[in-house]
């Protein structure tokens, strides 16, 4: 009778011995195990005592036999408790965070702890013993816990590695037969093997190389994942701290462009202009970067005019292009459709960055982006040049980030090498690829194949030539409002400055306020016909003081459009805003050509 309860002690030792020996991980789960394997120890050397003591009933003071029975099943309950909690530090290693704790655990605890001090355990008969209240109720709470366990593991199985799981399963599964047979038969006592198994499979779970591993992984990762998160925020922060200044030069700068009558004044203008740009250009790259590998980009499809889409590419590229001297011809194919649906902010990114480059190294000759139609919703986009070409060897650096070719022939033309990797990665996610092919000092073909959906089969047409003269143009206001009166609430003067002289060749009535409140106060004795709203301000911000316009019924400007003018500038961002209920949306460094835009949409009546 006891040499099976002997041996189930002397493996239980064994595992504890070898456990000990080698254990150098501190964690919760180690933490959780090693409770386990005492409590195992002792339950088990109790239980063979109380063996001894049911056995020799006449021989044992009663007092003696109650205790060892206490302890025996006192220890039985605890080690269960040890198991929940053993598991539940596996959950969480896995989880990467605290699981809550039910209260009923607290409660069945102390129901039990005061059941097997107070209640009698066994009745001893002339034939054996039999159960007394104070075993039901210690069965009833390892019962509850088993159930709590089980819970646990069907809750959170998706989480657990498959190998644990399956040891879970099947440890629990014996453990809670052996609990059934000692609670039906209780002089069985075979619950020691259940103690040995639950003992050597979460040996295995705690100690073993691969646990320990995935274990060691599971932080790294986390760690890796918080410092991404960090960085992310880090440049989602600096990208706003960097795009006020920026503003303050590129609206500054406008004005320079716009009043000053000295040729060379506007030329040293035109390349301030052009480095801030640039500058933005590098910010927005290693934002989109950031996103890119944290596996936030996705695409957020529009219904949009191609016709719009390839006027703003040309106008853009052709000054570039202008600037060098070289010639941007866009050949379009005839049944080239005019309303399509898709990401068209991410095509245009696309399709600039690989004309910069294009127009960057090229020194003479063309640069030519051509569209056609390869079947019924997929189109054909390349953009050819006749530039400095790319070595055969070179050609898989190409998407590497941050590197660039030929570094010494290349010194004098700015970029970060950062360009293609984000075009290649958003080709990438329209499920199709970047295809390049190059001849070494004659030029370079990068194409494309891209799937969009067709909203309206009409041809487009394009005037290009219409569209780049009125661009070449001097700069004269497309909108003249006299009579219409603008507010502008932000809190930095510079941008209520710019904003301002931006605003002035309008000839319109301008006031500008610096807080929340001031346009709260403002607007409730003054009407205005728009106002641009700054988002970031101290105490009210501008989203708060936009809703609480729109919802005093007696403010003069309950229903003015309002417009918000901030630096979050990240893809979604406007949406975000239009969701809220602002009328329009303006980033910054503010763009002129958008103000305007949105000033003759929203006041030109
Ligand atoms: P960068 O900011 O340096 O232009 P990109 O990622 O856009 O970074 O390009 C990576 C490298 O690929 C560039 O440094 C350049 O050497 C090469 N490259 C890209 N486009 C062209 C092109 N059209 N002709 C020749 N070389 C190119």
């Amino acid at each position: 009778m006891y040499k099976s309860n002997i041996l189930c002690l002397l493996f239980v030792l064994f595992i504890s011995y070898l456990f000990f020996k080698q254990q150098t991980e501190k964690n919760e789960i180690n933490h959780w195990y090693k409770r386990l394997l005492i409590l195992a120890l002792v339950h088990l050397s109790f239980d063979i005592a109380s063996i001894y003591t049911i056995t020799h009933l006449n021989e044992v003071p009663y007092l003696v036999n109650r205790i060892v029975h206490q302890y025996s099943l006192g220890m039985m309950f605890a080690m269960f408790v040890a198991v929940y909690l053993f598991l539940s530090a596996l959950i969480e290693a896995e989880l990467g965070c605290k699981i809550q704790k039910n209260l009923y655990i607290y409660i069945t605890f102390a129901i039990a702890a005061l059941g097997i001090m107070f209640l009698p355990i066994y009745y001893n008969t002339t034939d054996g013993y039999s159960y007394g209240p104070g075993v039901y109720v210690i069965y009833t709470a390892i019962l509850i816990f088993i159930i709590l366990t089980i819970i646990n593991i069907v809750k959170y199985r998706h989480l657990i590695s498959d190998k644990n799981l399956t040891a879970m399963k099947l440890s629990f599964l014996v453990e809670a037969m052996v609990f059934l047979i000692r609670f039906l038969l209780p002089e069985s006592r075979i619950s020691c093997f259940g103690v040995v198994i639950i003992v050597f499979v979460f040996y295995l779970i705690a100690e073993n190389p691969d646990a320990i591993l995935v274990q060691k992984l599971t932080e790294a990762n986390k760690k890796a994942d918080a410092a991404n998160q960090a960085k992310t925020e880090f440049w989602a922060h600096m990208s706003h701290e960097i795009r006020t200044p920026i503003n303050a030069i590129l609206g500054m700068n406008e004005m320079i462009l716009r009043e000053s009558s000295e040729d060379e004044i506007k030329e040293y203008a035109q390349e301030v202009k052009s480095a801030a740009r640039s500058l933005l250009g590098i910010i927005n790259d290693i934002l989109d970067i950031n996103k890119i590998e944290s596996g936030k980009i996705q695409l957020t499809p529009v219904q949009y005019k191609l016709k719009s889409l390839l006027t703003d590419i040309y106008n853009m590229v052709y000054i570039r292009a202008k600037e060098k001297e070289l010639s941007f011809h866009m050949i379009l194919d005839e049944n080239l459709p005019s309303v399509l649906f898709g990401d068209d902010i991410r095509i245009r990114q696309i399709l600039i960055n690989l004309l910069n480059n294009a127009v960057k190294y090229t020194k003479q000759g063309s640069v030519t982006l051509e569209v056609k139609r390869h079947n019924e919703n997929t189109f054909l986009f390349s953009v050819k040049d006749t530039g400095i070409g790319i070595k055969e060897d070179d050609l898989d650096k190409l998407f590497v980030p941050f590197e660039r070719i030929e570094e010494i022939r290349n010194r004098n033309i700015e970029g970060s090498g950062l360009g293609l990797n984000i075009t290649n990665q958003l080709i990438l996610l329209h499920g199709s690829k970047l295809n390049v092919t190059s001849q070494y000092g004659s030029g370079s073909e990068f194409s494309f194949l891209l799937k969009q959906r067709v909203i309206d089969n009409a041809p487009l047409h394009m005037d290009l030539e219409k569209d780049q003269a009125t661009k070449a143009k001097q700069y004269t206001p497309i909108i003249e409002l006299p009579n219409a009166k603008i507010l502008i609430v932000d809190d930095n003067k510079m941008n209520r400055l710019v904003l301002n002289q931006l605003l002035k060749a309008t000839k319109a009535q301008i006031d500008s306020v610096e807080s929340g409140y001031a346009c709260l106060e403002i607007t409730q004795k003054q009407h205005y016909d728009l106002i641009f709203m700054d988002h970031m301000m101290p105490e009210m911000d501008g989203v708060e003081t936009f809703e609480k316009i729109r919802a005093d019924k007696d403010n003069l400007c309950n229903t003015t459009p309002i417009v918000i003018v901030t630096a979050n500038a990240l893809v979604g961002d406007k949406e975000k805003y239009l969701n809220i209920g602002f009328t329009g949306y303006l980033s910054k460094p503010i763009n002129a050509d958008v103000l305007e835009k949105i000033l003759w949409k929203l006041l030109r009546n």
